[in-house]
């Protein structure tokens, strides 16, 4: 591997790992659903955990990037802490290889990165906290690569935060694909990390995980259904992004609306706008009327709460009241223009202005 995996100028120790037993010195990473076994020298299938003397070392640590202000809405959440604003960044590399990455110059181009390229980037958790109660924000978004391959970094600045005064109550989300290990999210769990993440659930057919994301379906549904168990502890939202041609069949779109209603009808879904980029770049964008039609049979399908994103359709956005259709929230590109949510003046609980139905939205 380069020169630039060097532990003791680039690498950071890695956490959820074993070592070999027989004295061979080999690791076995548990970070994410991979599990790679990873002998001396060499690195795992993300790039970025490599075994140097027996040891498991990250060189995600600290190499900011993307570091940006964004509404909550963006990242996408919708029911969670409407028009907030958070600390958004990633790091480069990442477990899977999509080919149809849109940050793919950030998560796939880790192996052409120079040494002062990963040297210019170390922002320490501290002073991303700094950041965070400087503007202000309410929260920071662990987000534009997979956050599980730099888990041990988001986690140092979750406790960071909650080590200062001005950002101990800050909420922290993923921008995940769902493929982190049932270990890490044990940890999640363990010392209550995340308020909410939205998982990313590419395809519902594992040849085509396999094929264009280099990952496997099951793992991804096992992490969804874990965090819906835990729906009072950790708020979930899912993105599904529409591919011509890979996972717009209205079968496709009923498997996925199934496997959700399975778990609750009220998890919210965001169909995403595909457009062409790295190597689906002769692919072309996803049609409106695909996208409308995913959300007829998401309806029919009956979940509650289903949007359309990463296009400008007028109302794909809003929040309806699930039993009498009253909006409840109404929303342009990233931003909020109308909240009618009422709350409950004895239990604080949101509720529709109208029929008073509960709505599932953490204010
Ligand atoms: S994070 Fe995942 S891909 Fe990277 S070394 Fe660990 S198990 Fe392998």
């Amino acid at each position: 591997m380069s020169k630039y995996y060097e532990h003791d100028l680039y690498s950071h120790p890695a956490i959820l790992y074993d070592k070999s037993s027989n004295g061979n010195k080999e690791t076995h990473c548990k970070l994410c659903s991979h599990y790679c076994d990873i002998k001396e020298g060499n690195v795992g299938t993300c790039l970025l955990r490599k075994n140097i003397d027996g040891e498991l070392f990250t060189m995600s640590w600290g190499r900011t990037e993307g570091l940006a202000v964004d509404p909550i809405e963006k990242k996408p959440f919708y029911h969670f802490k409407p028009a907030s604003k958070v600390l958004s960044f990633g790091t480069p590399g990442c477990n899977f290889k999509c080919m149809n990455c849109q940050n793919w110059q950030l998560s796939q181009a880790v192996k052409n990165y120079s040494d002062e390229a990963l040297r210019m980037n170390i922002l320490k958790p501290g002073h991303i906290a700094e950041y965070a109660s400087l503007y202000r924000l309410d929260g920071i978004a662990y987000t534009y690569s997979e956050p599980t391959i730099f888990f041990e970094y988001a986690r140092d600045t979750i406790h960071a935060c909650r080590k200062n005064k001005k950002t101990e109550n800050i909420f922290h989300v993923f921008v995940s694909n769902g493929f982190f290990s049932k270990e890490t999210f044990d940890l999640i769990d363990k010392e209550n990390l995340l308020q909410a993440i939205n998982i990313d659930l590419k395809f519902m057919d594992d040849k085509k995980y396999r094929k264009i994301s280099g990952g496997e379906l099951q793992p991804v549904l096992d992490s969804i259904k874990r965090v819906a168990d835990m729906k009072e502890k950790i708020h979930m939202e899912i993105i599904n992004l529409i591919i011509p041609g890979e996972n717009d069949s209205d079968d496709d779109i009923e498997k996925l609306c199934d496997f959700i209603y399975s778990l609750s009808p009220d998890i919210p879904l965001h169909f995403s706008r595909f457009y062409p980029h790295y190597k689906f770049s002769g692919k072309p964008a996803t049609s409106l009327v695909t996208l409308k039609r995913a959300r007829e049979i998401a309806i029919k399908q009956g979940l509650h709460y289903i949007y359309i994103g990463n296009t400008n359709i007028p109302g794909a956005e809003d929040t309806h009241c699930p039993k009498c259709n009253q909006l409840l929230i109404s929303r342009t590109i990233y931003g909020i223009t109308k909240n009618n949510i009422i709350q409950d003046q004895k239990s604080g609980k949101p509720l529709c202005p109208d029929c008073k139905t509960e709505i599932p939205v953490i204010m």
